[in-house]
């Protein structure tokens, strides 16, 4: 057991639900332009329950991972369910191993590419995809001994531009896709969500 790589999914988890929580009326607001408004709530409900799931719990940050993916996707909403398939494959995939650029990297990209399967999502389609794919691509350019941190956070406006980007997108997937062109000047909450849970980890100083 990884005592301190545990730790950093606890004080990531903490981070992100306060991120959340202040973004959380930004995010309903965007998800309002061609949902249901409530993807805000629904993110901070699931950061809440994986938080809750994780209190007193003990295990590798992959395990931890993976038991914080399940709660935030029995929370409920169609993005708290792919949400937390990406957190619990991303667990799945990181197992016991260490929490290293290129483990990491391609547990986040197991993660993405699950996601993409179970929404039948493609980049383009204006999906919490088109911020993660472009942070994925930016993570993978630095060299494997790299620190994690650092290739982090250089990685993140890679993520944020791509979420800002979705703007120009129509939506073809989700709920937003049955009003497609009314989605199109707004970015994609979940693009946008995603870059909070991303940026979350830096806080964590891991
Ligand atoms: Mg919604």
């Amino acid at each position: 057991m990884d005592a301190v790589a545990q730790s950093v999914v606890h004080r990531w988890l903490a981070e992100a639900l306060a991120l959340m929580v202040e973004h959380e009326a930004e995010l309903g607001r965007l998800d309002a332009a061609a949902g249901d408004g409530d993807h805000g709530a629904t993110m901070v409900r699931g950061l809440r329950a994986a938080s809750a799931a994780l209190t007193g719990a003990t295990g590798s940050s992959g395990q931890l991972l993976q038991q914080a993916g399940a709660a935030f996707a029995d929370a409920g909403g169609a993005s708290g369910a792919l949400v937390g398939a990406l957190l619990a494959t991303a667990g799945q995939q990181l197992g016991d191993g260490p929490c290293d650029l290129p483990t990491v990297t391609a547990a986040l990209r197991a993660g993405a590419d699950q996601v993409a399967r179970l929404g039948k999502a493609q980049p383009g389609d204006k999906t919490l995809l088109d911020a993660l794919y472009p942070f994925l691509r930016a993570l993978a350019a630095p060299p494997p001994t790299q620190s994690l941190t650092v290739a982090w956070k250089a990685a993140l406006p890679a993520a944020e531009q791509g979420a800002a980007a979705t703007s120009s997108l129509v939506a073809r997937r989700g709920r937003a896709a049955k009003l497609g062109a009314r989605s199109l000047g707004h970015p994609d909450p979940g693009a946008v969500s995603i870059t909070y849970l991303l940026r979350a980890l830096l806080a964590t100083e891991l």
